[in-house]
């Protein structure tokens, strides 16, 4: 029977953009009609919510409960819900894409014209919040999810059941790092066996291209990081060569490694050095595919000579495609041991180690945290 009255949760909350988050015990409201009361067993940290925590993202969203990437087991759901089942596990899917807007019906359901609002205000469909603070004051759900926290309430759409055999753990990763990383390289770029890549930027997300791009047949594969062990853990994971992104002259290694230029390069870091540098390691004819979220009002310039040898810049939101069609299938790639995600996460926490995960971030270490909530639940051995 569904629980009809707010209950209480630990959740992780900031207030204020650039000031550290704090543990607390919030209200959680129940799940209204479309939606559904997730148990988090585990989620990881991602760069976006970093970059929320820092107010890079623009907008009056504070106080809010960040963790978007995340998997769970489903508890309660409200009246309309069809197809979902108390017991259920699932991941987060952060766009709850109508299937019906224009965008949507064209295979893009992550530019869904009619959900994404919602997602980046950080409330549920309708524009309203789940999540109250002890003062009563409404706090948001990052990007509509929230699951810093033992319990979230998110839209039904906003959940897709995961096939068995993935630890929640793991699974956590598949709705943000993996389906990104995957559609980067599967619907942004196209990558075809044979064709050269190089990755800027090695973290959760980073590690996720770099793997879709070496299961596409990528090859060369130029991993370019500034941190020596990211580099050394991209060779360790398929990468055929590693390039340190601080070095004057990293552009011009990597175009001599490829052969003349790479046909694809990614950018997972999200800053206007590393988009040039994306762009200075391509072929004539090459595209740079931006996947890492830049702060509001960085800008990027690359030399518009470029245009001439029609090498592309292109933008890539949550994989480019379909993330809740692409989710199941990945993580049934992951359960058949296809894709690694254990082995791109660097370290475990607790819900009171998001800022020392946010540390490592800023600092350039590790490549992604999860916070563990239950350890049975999210299958962590002992
Ligand atoms: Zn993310
Ligand atoms: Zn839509």
């Amino acid at each position: 029977m569904q629980i009809a009255e707010a209950m209480p949760v630990g959740a992780a909350v900031w207030r204020n953009p650039g000031a550290p988050g704090s543990v607390e015990e919030v209200l959680l409201d129940p799940a209204g009609p479309s939606e559904v009361r997730v148990r988090v067993a585990a989620a990881g940290v991602c760069h976006s919510d970093l970059h929320q925590a820092d107010g890079h993202l623009g907008g009056e969203l504070f106080p809010t409960v960040l963790g978007h990437e995340g998997a769970g087991i489903v508890e309660a759901v409200g009246t309309d819900v069809a197809g979902l089942e108390p017991g259920q596990p699932v991941a987060f899917c952060f766009i709850a894409a109508c299937a019906e807007c224009r965008r949507c019906l064209e295979g893009r359901a992550a530019l869904c014209e009619r959900n994404s609002r919602a997602s980046f205000e950080g409330t549920m469909l309708d524009g309203t919040t789940r999540v109250r603070l002890a003062d009563g004051k409404p706090a948001r759900s990052f990007l509509g999810i929230g699951c810093f926290a033992e319990r979230c309430v998110v839209p039904a759409r906003a959940t897709v059941p995961l096939p068995p055999g993935l630890p929640l753990w793991q699974a956590a990763l598949v709705g943000c790092a993996v389906v990104t990383g995957f559609g980067a390289v599967r619907n942004a770029a196209g990558v075809r066996a044979g064709e050269s890549a190089c990755v800027v930027g090695l973290g959760g997300v980073g590690l996720q291209v770099l793997a879709a791009a070496r299961l596409a047949g990528a090859e060369p594969l130029v991993a370019v990081d500034r941190t020596p062990a990211k580099l050394e853990l991209a060779l360790a994971r398929g990468a055929t060569h590693a390039v340190d992104a601080g070095a004057a002259d990293a552009a011009r290694q990597i175009r001599k490694l490829t052969g003349g230029g790479a046909d694809h390069a990614f950018e997972v870091v999200g800053r206007a050095e590393t988009i040039r540098l994306a762009w200075d390691s391509l072929r004539a004819g090459g595209t740079a595919v931006v996947v890492g979220l830049a702060p509001v009002g960085v800008e990027a310039a690359v030399p518009a000579i470029g245009f001439i040898s029609e090498k592309s810049l292109r933008g890539c939101f949550y994989g480019s495609g379909e993330p809740r069609r692409e989710i199941p299938e990945l993580a049934r790639l992951a359960a058949d041991g296809e894709i690694d995600v254990a082995g791109s996460v660097s370290h475990l926490a607790g819900l009171d180690g998001i800022e020392d995960a946010f540390g490592r971030m800023r600092r350039g270490e590790g490549s992604r945290t999860v916070i563990v909530l239950d350890r049975e639940l999210a299958g962590v051995s002992p």
